[in-house]
């Protein structure tokens, strides 16, 4: 089965092999040097200081991540403002509201970009802002969200910049020092083409607030401390650690991200032309949209589970639409170990669930 939704995705041979390594015990110096061993590629695969970058790696979903960041950076005085366009952005709100961090919302509808002038705005009326979340990809739609120039504005008001970077991590470029972004969330089973179970938060080390904890299990100072030593608070997903360490080493002999961006490049191109060719119009222009997801009309009269079961009888999973896009689009990732002519097959296969 050839699977086209956003993680989890088809792994290598290699990355599946990993699997099978012997098992180890947690509190054994082979854990900790496996440990270390991915939290050094992690910073690797975008060339991050060691000095300045930390990674810590937690064993759990990419939302894991996400929530350990959102509710472990912010301090008992700070201010969150996240912007919304899509069901990840909004689900950062959600977590602030959980952990009763003071919060607002820029809120935008899951088809809008982001509004520059409106932050600006908002910022101007929320002096008290300490802290910004945002979603890189916003997988909803597979928009690319300008973190540039968001980042740019963000700096002017000396906001940290806490990044929601699970579905481009490992593919999109992501300007760390440029962008001056304090911490980002990802996850192994996306672009890393690792095995769920794992993921993790890269942060300044100076980022980490001591003194003051949210939550017992998702606190990354606690990690932080404890990894640093070559420990590991709680029983990590020791076999999902293994198939890390092999997507990163696989990454990173198959050229590192920017050849990884090239490959999904390549993928969705294929895609996008595959599928205007036979008429099936994209949600949004390609210049704003990843290499790693794209979303697509529904042709008209086409439901989308009739659709999705004429692919998956012939091999392919795609992915239906969110929330009020349920019944409009489908979605299509370029993630994974994926045959090259594989795609090109699904164009023949989509054209023949045409008719
Ligand atoms: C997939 C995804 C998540 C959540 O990942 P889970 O692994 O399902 O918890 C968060 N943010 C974005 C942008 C994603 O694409």
């Amino acid at each position: 089965m050839i699977l086209l939704n956003p993680g989890p995705v088809n792994l290598s041979d290699r990355v599946r092999q990993a699997l099978l390594h012997p098992d180890l015990c947690h509190r054994e110096k082979e854990f900790s040097q496996l440990q270390e061993d991915i939290r050094e590629r992690l910073l690797k695969v975008y060339n991050l200081d060691p000095q300045i970058w930390t990674a810590v790696l937690l064993t759990g979903s990419g939302t894991a991540a996400v929530e350990a960041m959102i509710s472990s950076l912010i301090p008992e005085n700070g201010k969150l403002l996240v912007i919304e366009n899509g069901v990840y952005g909004e689900r950062i709100s959600r977590m602030a509201q959980i952990h009763d961090i003071k919060a607002i919302a820029l809120h935008h509808s899951w088809v809008e970009a982001i509004d520059l002038d409106a932050l600006r705005q908002y910022l101007d009326q929320n002096r008290d802002l300490t802290h910004v979340a945002i979603i890189h990809h916003e997988t909803t739609t597979g928009r690319l969200n300008s973190i540039a120039q968001i980042a740019t504005i963000c700096q002017e008001y000396q906001l940290k910049i806490l990044v929601d970077t699970v579905s481009s991590f490992g593919a999109e470029t992501i300007d760390f020092e440029g962008w001056q972004i304090t911490a980002c969330a990802a996850t192994a089973n996306k672009c890393l083409h690792g095995v769920p179970g794992t993921s993790f938060v890269i942060l300044r080390s100076e980022a980490l607030v001591s003194g003051y904890q949210r939550s017992l299990y998702l606190d990354l100072n606690t990690y932080h401390q404890q990894q640093e030593k070559g420990a590991t608070p709680f029983t990590q997903s020791v076999q999902t650690f293994y198939a890390l360490a092999e997507a990163l080493q696989e990454l990173e002999d198959e050229g590192g991200q920017q050849s990884r961006y090239q490959l999904y490049c390549d993928r969705i191109n294929l895609v996008r032309s595959g599928l205007k060719n036979i008429g099936i119009k994209p949600l949004l222009p390609d210049n704003c949209s990843s290499v790693v997801l794209n979303a697509f009309y529904l042709p008209e009269n086409l439901i989308y589970d009739t659709f999705h079961d004429h692919l998956k009888t012939n091999g392919y999973i795609i992915y239906s639409g969110q929330g009020d896009l349920a019944p409009s689009i489908f979605r299509i990732s370029t993630m994974g170990a994926i045959p090259q002519n594989a795609l090109e097959r699904l164009i023949t296969v989509i054209f023949q669930g045409l008719s």
